[in-house]
């Protein structure tokens, strides 16, 4: 009998556990998929992405986690490419790789000031707060008990989540499975006034309705529409016509902008229409300058000459994560995306055999978590077909060596040892009267993973 289709999968968020469902979920073809990631802890952005408080979202892992035990499948976490394993060695153990690690690192501003102490990755502060282990569990607790006022320059989802995680009281964020420092840090944060910087109009916004429309019903926090709401240009007066989706959010806004200001500690003060031009500080962050814009026809953003500085002390941007390459693996520098037909990697018009993309790092950081399903399977769909070639086995994988021959000497977390991570972090949350509480520090997630 024809020994199964061996293929890597390459890292473990929603795109990873789909693609290794729908390979698995099919009779056609016989395979066994190893589903390899650099952490120790399979889900990704589900674990290191997703807010804590959306708690039905996070709740995908459960469906994810189900793949891990169908039969065929292996998790192979902590290995790097590039750092346990070269590309060439897993070319060598298996006859097709699937990269679906997504688009971790943050896109830049360019403006005077980035990188200003007190100026800081929304990218980063997300994995702070949800325990990404190479986040310094202290990275943030001096920025939060030291900024008074921030600006979070972006108008997408990220920024929303940031800003409501960074405004929501104690007792409404307490349940979630973040690490106990975060708590604390987040409890003495003397964070007061949070701006959201949006360059375009509330019709240009990509946050969606129900994630907008949270951020109205905070406990101790009111939401202040300061400037630039106004949305009669043409630009988005088509867009409202004619996209249910932007006239939802639009209305939001309106209904927002004739609310009186009440006594509540907190502020979120929305600022549309300004274009953050420098972030100003000697040594650390001083204040925002904006430039207010204009929108031509097709709702682009145009300067105006005219600036005003927003007073903060802190700066988040939350313009957008950005895919980063893998030696060996043809990338588009513009898109940050690996070049790619349906799935299949092309280097300029030649398909590379045997080499497969899913998730953001195919088509780019955008969608809700179920697009990936869909993206997954399209990959999938071309893997099977070029599998029917008998020259598909043979020529990219020999029999030896396996994998495991190459791993000799890493200290690989196995799905056992995930579940032994889970069990710990469960045991963790119920002592502190919650579902789990997420284990930080990578040693320690090792050691948990020992067991
Ligand atoms: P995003 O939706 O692309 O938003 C990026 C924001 O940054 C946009 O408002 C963009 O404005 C702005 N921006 C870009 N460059 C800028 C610049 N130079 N100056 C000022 N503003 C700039 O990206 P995201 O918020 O990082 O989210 C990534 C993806 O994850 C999205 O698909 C999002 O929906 C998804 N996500 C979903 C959820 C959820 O479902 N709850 C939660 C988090 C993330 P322009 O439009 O003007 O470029």
């Amino acid at each position: 009998m024809e020994r199964p289709v061996r293929v890597a999968v390459v890292g473990s968020g929603p795109s990873g556990m789909y693609a290794a469902d729908a390979l698995t979920s099919q009779d056609d073809v016989s395979v066994s998929v190893d589903i390899i990631d650099r952490l120790p802890t399979p889900f990704g952005l589900v674990r290191y992405g997703v807010a804590p408080d959306h708690l039905s979202i996070r709740s995908v892992r459960d469906t994810l986690d189900k793949v891990l035990d169908k039969p065929g499948v292996r998790f192979i976490g902590n290995v790097e490419i590039g750092r346990d394993l070269s590309l060439e060695q897993l070319r060598a153990c298996y006859d097709a790789i699937i990269l679906t690690y997504g688009a971790s690192r943050d896109r830049a501003l360019g403006i005077p000031g980035e990188h200003l102490p007190g100026s800081i990755a929304a990218t980063d502060l997300v994995n702070w707060y949800t325990g990404h282990p190479d986040v310094a569990p202290d990275a943030f607790a001096g920025f939060l008990a030291g900024a008074r006022s921030v600006a979070v320059i972006g108008v997408g989802n990220v920024a929303v989540d940031v800003t409501r995680v960074l405004s929501k009281a104690p007792d409404e964020i307490e349940h979630t499975d973040m690490p106990e420092h975060v708590f604390a840090a987040l409890r003495s944060s003397g964070i007061g006034d949070v701006h959201v910087i949006g360059r375009r109009g509330p019709a240009q916004a990509t946050w969606t309705t129900k994630e907008l429309r949270e951020l109205g019903e905070l406990e101790e926090t009111q939401v202040v529409v300061e400037e630039g709401a106004d949305v009669s240009d043409p630009a988005s007066v088509a867009a409202i016509g004619s996209d249910k989706a932007v006239a939802r959010n639009v209305a939001v806004i309106q209904e927002w902008s004739l609310r009186e200001r009440d006594a509540r500690r907190r502020s979120i003060h929305l600022h549309f229409r300004c274009r953050p031009v420098e972030i100003l500080g000697e040594d650390r962050v001083e204040g925002l300058v904006v430039e207010r814009t204009e929108l031509d026809e097709e709702g682009q953003a145009h300067g105006t000459g005219e600036t005003h500085v927003i007073p903060v002390d802190g700066v988040i941007r939350s313009v957008g994560y950005r895919g980063t390459t893998i030696p060996g693996v043809p990338f588009d520098t513009r898109r940050n995306v690996i070049p790619n037909v349906d799935g299949r990697v092309v280097d300029g018009e030649q398909i590379v055999p045997g080499l497969y993309v899913a998730g953001w790092i195919k088509r780019g950081p955008t969608g809700i978590i179920g697009t990936n399903k869909k993206d997954a399977v399209q990959t999938v769909g071309c893997l099977l077909e070029d599998a029917a070639d008998p020259a598909f086995r043979t020529a990219t994988a020999p029999e030896e060596p396996s994998v495991d021959a190459v791993l000799v000497g890493v200290e690989v977390v196995d799905v056992a040892g995930w579940r032994r991570i889970d069990a710990a972090e469960r045991a963790r949350g119920e002592s502190a009267g919650r579902e789990r509480t997420t284990i930080h520090d990578r040693a320690d997630l090792l050691g948990s993973a020992r067991g």
